[in-house]
């Protein structure tokens, strides 16, 4: 097999409680990309279409991601790379996140499988140092494994796969603003209290056990946020509105995705997932802001071969 087409999967990072430690891959929306074995070596972006983005290697997180791989591999030649770009940059689901894990996880099959998930997490971090100047894994730990992750150590990295219930939908609103991921960073604070972290590791708690036993109402009651979601939805317009009509329309929990401004809310089917819908979509439409809203199924797989 010299050439792969993948899906790669958008993601929320910091759900709710586990910020910095835990994300879910999505299975509605995501970028695709075609890699291939040349003799050349190194890597080439040869075409990146619906966004606009740097292809030079250095300068694209795919690139970046991808050389990782090669400085550990025995591998001699190179790769060339085309992206299609369905998740707009800075939305907050895992743009550069999709393309590092995309890259890494392709050149590993075409190379036969050498690495292992946790391995192509490494690389693909890489890639994320370049989006945000941070290796963080939240992102790339969902695409590559599927489902939810939990990041329990970074160094050294320990990523623990989660399983889902089945009847998970996510709901996801992405008001088209622009909140600066270093702007999101900077207003946090950075001491909490010992009552304020009791808070918020009861609930990681409740939350992977819910996931794990398929406890909807368990996954509600811990998608609770005390520490960075009070400071961070002052940058995301009407931030409690839609959270309060997502919940009043039957979603089991709602926040933000990522650094924002995007905000996901969980659901226990589709049928209900599409009601949240609506009612976010009603608060921006009312206030005239321009959105874009995805519902999606949890991607159990994360990455996967297009045929
Ligand atoms: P978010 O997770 O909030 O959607 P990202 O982590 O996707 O935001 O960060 C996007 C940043 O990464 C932008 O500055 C963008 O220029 C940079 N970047 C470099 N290469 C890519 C790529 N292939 N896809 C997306 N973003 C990229």
């Amino acid at each position: 097999m010299n050439e792969i087409k993948i899906f790669c999967p958008a993601t929320i990072a910091n759900v709710s409680c586990g910020f910095d430690v835990l994300g879910v891959a999505l299975d509605a929306v995501g970028d695709e990309m075609t890699v291939r074995k040349t003799p050349e070596k190194g890597i080439r972006i040869t075409k990146l279409e619906g966004q606009d983005l740097p292809t030079a290697t250095l300068k694209n997180v795919a690139g970046v991601a991808g050389l990782a791989l090669l400085e550990k591999s025995d591998y001699d030649g190179g790769f060339e790379m085309e992206i299609y770009k369905k998740i707009k940059a800075g939305s907050g689901i895992g743009s550069s996140a999709a393309s590092s894990a995309g890259a890494v996880w392709a050149m590993n099959e075409l190379l036969g499988k050498p690495f292992t998930t946790q391995e192509l997490v490494k690389f693909a971090m890489e890639g994320e140092r370049l989006a945000s100047g941070v290796a963080h894994a939240d992102n790339v730990a969902p695409a590559l494994f599927g489902g939810f992750t939990l990041v329990r150590s970074c160094a050294p990295l320990d990523i623990i796969p989660i399983p889902s219930p089945r009847e998970l939908y996510a709901t996801i609103i992405h008001p088209q603003i622009e909140v600066k991921t270093s702007d999101s960073r900077k207003i946090l604070k950075t001491n909490i209290t010992l009552k304020e972290g009791i808070q918020q590791w009861g609930n990681v708690g409740g939350l992977v056990a819910g996931l794990f036993t398929d406890d909807y109402e368990l996954i509600g009651r811990s998608l609770v946020d005390h520490i960075v979601e009070p400071i961070r939805s002052i940058l995301i317009p009407a931030f409690d509105k839609v959270k309060s009509k997502a919940v009043a329309s039957g979603a089991l929990g709602c926040g933000i995705s990522g650094s924002g401004p995007s905000i996901f809310a969980f659901s226990k089917g589709e049928e209900i997932a599409e009601k949240v819908a609506q009612a976010m979509r009603e608060v921006y439409q009312n206030i005239g802001i321009d959105y874009e809203i995805h519902v999606s199924k949890i991607n159990p797989l994360g990455i996967k071969i297009l045929e």
